[in-house]
């Protein structure tokens, strides 16, 4: 009977503390960069290296990947990211709009990033974006079948892992010409009570997509800040202890 109870007990306790998440702690910070730019290899990840930043890069072969190699990354080019400690996530194949795509192009698509990390010896990747902040449920379950854990949305406010679907987290920040660093302290001011500020970027410049560009000396006082405010700084598979299992 002691022994019963005790195993029981003991069972119990396993099954609690696997399915409890981790707490949150205050200044947790994801930065994610999107459409495989140029500059994110040459210009963002020294830079975050400089600082001890993680981060994610989320890789398309959309827009002109194929042809410009001089605005976007090579694949040997984004397995130094890897290399160099950063996560690569999947940005879909063409960068095209989820919602609108019949199921077998979406499966598609996600699988020919994984297939191209595959070959160029990255993980698999567990990290997801939606290209144009477009979602779906059809993707979200997909996502789940193909064991991705997060996805980043679009949005303005923090990710809260406690009410928040992992797989349409949304952004607390989206880096924009016009944006103010006030703007970014804004953001990074919401990590906190168990919420995780998700800050989006593109390229550091990005001549290709002005709209979404960010001035490279800008960027540096954003790090500046994130290492004045003691912020962890870290990629979205780093978020595994604070999600749901
Ligand atoms: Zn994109």
């Amino acid at each position: 009977m002691k022994t019963w109870l005790s195993v029981t007990l003991l069972t119990l306790c396993v099954v609690t503390s696997a399915a409890v998440r981790e707490p949150v702690p205050d200044r947790l910070v994801v930065l994610t960069f999107d459409d495989s730019v140029a500059s994110h290899a040459t210009f963002v990840a020294p830079l975050l290296k400089k600082y001890g930043f993680g981060a994610t890069f989320f890789i398309t072969e959309g827009f002109e990947f194929a042809t410009d190699k001089e605005h976007y990354m090579t694949w040997a080019q984004i397995k130094g990211l890897h290399e160099a400690g950063f996560e690569i996530g999947n940005h879909t194949r063409r960068h095209a709009g989820v919602a609108k795509q019949p199921p077998e192009q979406l499966a598609a698509d996600v699988e020919y990033i994984e297939q191209q990390c595959a070959q160029h010896g990255i993980p698999r990747p567990t990290s997801f974006c939606y290209p144009g902040y477009q979602t779906s449920e059809a993707a979200v379950k997909l996502l789940r079948e193909r064991g991705y854990r997060f996805a980043r949305a679009g949005g303005a406010r923090a990710f809260d892992p406690a009410k928040d679907e992992p797989l349409l987290a949304p952004q607390a920040f989206d880096s924009k010409p016009d944006s103010t660093l006030e703007q970014f302290k804004a953001a990074v001011a919401q990590a906190r009570d168990g919420k995780i500020a998700v800050l989006t970027f593109h390229g550091v410049p990005d001549i290709k997509h002005p709209w979404v560009n960010t001035d490279p000396a800008k960027f540096e006082t954003y790090l500046a800040h994130l290492k004045e405010q003691g912020c962890r700084v870290i990629a979205a598979r780093d978020l595994k202890p604070y999600l749901v299992p």
